[in-house]
């Protein structure tokens, strides 16, 4: 199956639903979307990592203010040298980094 294929987004966006349990990593109130972290491009767009579950309200918020997306990590630079699973996300003001297994850490794994 191809990694841009509709099937592989649509089994992506349901193991992005169970990691976050249904809730907006943004608010924690009900997710109602998949966000893309760095966007769509790429070879790989709906890895685990480029990922995050958020309600329509934090959708826009997160695109209508790109400088605390990046500071809190719910934008990834597109053209930046850091992934994606580098770069950690704040939920519950915590920072998470996120797995291409569908797991998510609240830190840095130092292996
Ligand atoms: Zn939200």
């Amino acid at each position: 199956m191809s990694l841009k294929s509709a099937a592989h987004y649509r089994n992506q966006r349901d193991r992005v639903w169970a990691r976050d349990k249904g809730r907006c990593v943004v608010c924690g109130g009900p997710g109602t979307q998949v966000h893309h972290r760095r966007g769509r491009g790429g070879p790989d767009p709906h890895s685990m990592e480029n990922l995050l579950l958020v309600d329509d309200e934090c959708h826009r918020r997160i695109h209508g203010n790109p400088a605390w997306s990046y500071e809190n990590g719910y934008m990834v630079r597109r053209h930046g040298v850091i992934p994606p699973d580098r770069v950690p996300v704040l939920i519950n003001t915590l920072p998470v980094w996120l797995t291409p297994d569908g797991l998510s850490h609240p830190q840095k794994e130092t292996a």
